[in-house]
C-alpha cells in the first residue's frame, strides 16, 4: 500500500485530540523504522500545539514541511488563483456576503420578535444588532473551528504523504542534508509553524524551508519563492533537479506577486509547493479544498515531488 493509501485508510480525517494524535503516534514510528530521529515537539502560542519533527532541523541544509491537520467543512469551496491576484481578491471578496448574511438574517428577526414581545423598538434594535454581530462570529468560527472536513485528500493529506514519501526515498547518505515538520494547526492560522519558528529562531531566519500544501491535485506543480530565497547559492540546483523530474509540469513563480497563503510565510527562506489545474482567461487555480469534493491525491504528483527533491539533496 502507498503512504497516501495508508493514510486515507488508516488516519482520514486529523482533527480531533485523539485523531491527531494517533496520526503522530504512527508517523513518529514510520520515521524510525526508516532509520531517522524523530519525535513529537508541543509549543503553546493561541493553541496547544503538536508538530512531528523527523532529523535536525537546525543542522540540515533543508527542511521540507507539510501541515497535518485537518480543515474544517465550508459550504463553498476555498476557490484559488495564486497567480491571479485580481481573481483571487475578487473571490475571497465573494466570500463576504456569506459570512454575514446568517448575522443579518439573525440580526433582522431577533429584533422584529423581541419587538412583538417588549414592544420595545430602541431594545430590540440594540438586542437585534448584538444578535447579528455574535451570529457574524458564530460563522466565522464555523469555519474555521467547525466540523472536519471528512474529505482532505488534497488538502492537506497530499502535503503529509510528499513530506513521508520524500523522507522515505532520500538514500542514506543524503539524509543528515534534510529534515522534515510535520505542521499542527495550520488551518487555525499557521499555529503550528509559527510556534515553531518561534521557538527556533536559527530555523525561521536561516534554512530553506520547502512547505507542501495542497500537492495531490492538478497537473502543474507550482513553487512560489520570494526574492532572497531565489538568490540562495542552492536555488539554481533547485531549478534543475525539478525540471530534470518526471511527469508533471514545474513552475517556478515570484513569491511577491503571487499569493499563496500557508505556514511557509512563518519562514524567512519558505518556499510553498501546490498543484494547480489550468483554464484560460483565469490561469492556475486550485478548487475543490474544504469540501466534500476534496478527494483528489495522484501518485504522479508525489513521485514528480519525491523525485525532483531527492535529486536536490543529493546535489547540495
Ligand atoms: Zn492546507
Amino acid at each position: 500500500m502507498s503512504i497516501i493509501e495508508t493514510l486515507v485508510e488508516k488516519f482520514p480525517i486529523r482533527k480531533s485530540k485523539a485523531q491527531k494524535a494517533a496520526f503522530r503516534e504512527w508517523a513518529v514510528a514510520y520515521a524510525q523504522e526508516q532509520g531517522y530521529e524523530a519525535h513529537v515537539e508541543t509549543a503553546r502560542n493561541i493553541a496547544r500545539c503538536h508538530n512531528v519533527v523527523i532529523g535536525d532541523p537546525e543542522t540540515a541544509e533543508v527542511v521540507f514541511t507539510g501541515h497535518y491537520d485537518t480543515p474544517a467543512t465550508m459550504p463553498i469551496p476555498n476557490f484559488i488563483t495564486p497567480c491571479n491576484v485580481l481573481v483571487y481578491l475578487l473571490y475571497q471578496l465573494l466570500l463576504v456576503p456569506v459570512l454575514l448574511v446568517p448575522g443579518l438574517l439573525t440580526g433582522a428577526l431577533g429584533g422584529y420578535v423581541l419587538k412583538l414581545l417588549t414592544g420595545n423598538a430602541e431594545l430590540a434594535a440594540s438586542i437585534g444588532g448584538l444578535l447579528g454581530f455574535v451570529m457574524v462570529y458564530v460563522t466565522l468560527g464555523l469555519m474555521m473551528f467547525g466540523p472536519a472536513n471528512r474529505n482532505n485528500v488534497n488538502d492537506n493529506t497530499s502535503g503529509t504523504a510528499a513530506v513521508l514519501e520524500l523522507m522515505e526515498r532520500i538514500p542514506p547518505e543524503n539524509r543528515s542534508k534534510a529534515a522534515f515538520i510535520l505542521f499542527d494547526n495550520e488551518e487555525k492560522g499557521m499555529l503550528g509553524s509559527a510556534a515553531y519558528a518561534s521557538k527556533h529562531k536559527a530555523v525561521k531566519k536561516e534554512k530553506l524551508l520547502i512547505n507542501m500544501d495542497c500537492v495531490g491535485d492538478g497537473e502543474h506543480m507550482l513553487f512560489f519563492a520570494n526574492k532572497r530565497t531565489r538568490n540562495l547559492p542552492c536555488f539554481p540546483q533547485l531549478e534543475e533537479a525539478m525540471h530534470a523530474a518526471t511527469g508533471r509540469n514545474f513552475l517556478m513563480n515570484k513569491l511577491e506577486s503571487c499569493i499563496y497563503p500557508s505556514d511557509q510565510a512563518n519562514y524567512k527562506y519558505g518556499i510553498a509547493v501546490c498543484a494547480c489545474n489550468k483554464m484560460k482567461v483565469i490561469g492556475y487555480y486550485c478548487d475543490k479544498i474544504h469540501t466534500k469534493k476534496d478527494t483528489i491525491c495522484e501518485q504522479v504528483n508525489l513521485d514528480f515531488l519525491a523525485e525532483g527533491l531527492t535529486d536536490f539533496v543529493s546535489r547540495l
